[in-house]
């Protein structure tokens, strides 16, 4: 901070592929953060090479399983270990100023609120909390009084050019995508992919399952929901546009015809060094944009015979409810199903459409998803339907 005492930070899911961004802006100037939580799932080794290196207060690990193994990394270090995804939920209402939440999938939703609830500074990449309970995520952000700040990219690009004071000057969002690794396939080509294959992002480097919905598009899909949620404007207001370069990571358009954007090279740490040092900016070693060696940028509207996804989202939105906590559970569930090798590429959007169908059609159809609980409740109710219909695709197969 600028009168010299250390910020006071926590990353949740700090093992991940932003959790080591997040820590290498860090470590480049540790004088200035004092690290207090670490949490990771269940590598536990990493998770206490990073403690250590950080002299972070406590690590905790979500996977009971991985205890012993955390513990026996610590000895001696002077660092609390603890695990479960209780002990994670209180490590993240640790008295941080600022925490990054960068858990993957719903399993980030109670820890990430515990953060919420003590009115930190909140940097979210976990985009799945967004999808699974907006309304209940944002306005807990209200009630607590919490500072929110958008990691992923595309948000954080809106989040720079978004005049909030002139928001209903605004016209319209549009939310750039890479198109993934099988931008150019076939229906047919995509039918036969392999994990390996949908994991190749071309411009970015991440975990393995925002890569699967780069891939399928399902990741645009959840930030079309991202956007609604932070942003608040119209679903029909919100624009997709696939654009390979993924050097303007998204654009805000005005009543007046102005456009304005930001851009970037594709590296997540331009977006987290901006959460980081907010409301003041920081260097961040990433390679600076060269236009001349760059060219061109290239743009096409979405493909919605190949990409299903952007549809169903769209869907999803409209049909609110629990609807899109169940689209975002059943998604979790098919993409371990592709990467598990039991269920095909193309499987993905049929899984989830017709896990929504259920859950719609189901008991819990009208539930109302205003607290954690039932949210949870929709959660694990879609993540069963969804296991069933990934083992009638993997029986089919
Ligand atoms: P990752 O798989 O590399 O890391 C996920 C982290 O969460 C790890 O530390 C893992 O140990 C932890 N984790 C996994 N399951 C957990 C559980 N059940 N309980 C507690 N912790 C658990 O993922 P990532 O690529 O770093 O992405 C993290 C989040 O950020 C995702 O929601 C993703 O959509 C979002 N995001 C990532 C990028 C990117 O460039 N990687 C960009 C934008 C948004
Ligand atoms: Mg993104």
């Amino acid at each position: 901070t600028a009168n010299g005492t250390p910020r006071r930070v926590s990353i949740l899911g700090s093992t991940g592929s932003i959790g080591k961004n997040t820590l290498d802006l860090i470590g480049r100037s540790p004088e200035r953060y004092q690290v207090v939580a670490l949490t990771a799932n269940g590598n536990a080794e990493a998770l206490a090479a990073q403690a250590k290196a950080t002299r972070a207060e406590i690590a905790v690990v979500a996977d009971e399983a991985a205890y012993g193994r955390l513990k026996e990394a610590l000895a001696g270090s002077g660092i609390e270990a603890a695990a479960g995804p209780q002990a994670v939920c209180e490590a993240a209402a640790r008295d941080a100023d600022w925490v990054m939440a960068a858990i993957v999938g719903a399993a980030g939703l109670a820890p990430t609120l515990a953060a919420v609830e003590r009115g930190a500074t909140i940097a979210l990449a976990n985009k799945e909390c967004l999808v699974c309970a907006g309304d209940l995520f944002m306005a807990e952000i209200r009630r607590a009084g919490a500072t929110f700040l958008p990691v992923d990219s595309e948000h954080n690009a809106i989040f720079q050019v978004f005049d909030f004071e002139k928001k209903e000057r605004i016209e319209r969002i549009i939310l750039t995508a890479s198109g993934g690794p099988f931008r150019d396939w076939t229906r047919e080509a995509m039918a036969k992919a392999t994990p390996e294959q949908a994991v190749a992002h071309p411009n970015w480097s991440m975990g393995a399952k925002i890569s699967v919905d780069s891939a399928s598009m399902f990741n645009k899909g959840l930030e079309f929901i991202e956007a609604y949620h932070i942003f608040g404007i119209a679903p029909e207001r919100i624009e997709i546009l696939v654009h390979p370069q993924s050097v303007i990571h998204s654009m805000v358009g005005y009543v007046d015809g102005s456009v304005l954007a930001q851009l970037g090279s594709p590296d997540m740490r331009t977006p987290i060094a901006y959460c980081l040092a907010w409301p003041d900016r920081m260097v961040a070693p990433v390679p600076h944009l060269d236009f001349p060696k760059l060219g061109h940028m290239d743009f096409r509207a979405p493909d919605p015979d190949r990409f299903p996804a952007i549809r169903i989202v769209r869907e999803t939105l409209r049909r609110g409810g629990v609807a899109p906590t169940a689209m975002n559970a059943a998604n979790e569930v098919a993409v371990a199903g592709f990467l598990g090798r039991q269920i095909g590429f193309l499987d993905i959007p049929a899984v989830v459409e017709a896990t929504i169908n259920d859950v719609m059609a189901g008991p819990l159809g009208n539930q109302a998803v205003d607290h954690l609980d039932a949210v949870m409740a929709v959660d694990g109710e879609a993540r069963r339907i969804a296991a069933g219909h990934a083992l009638a695709h993997a029986a089919a197969a």
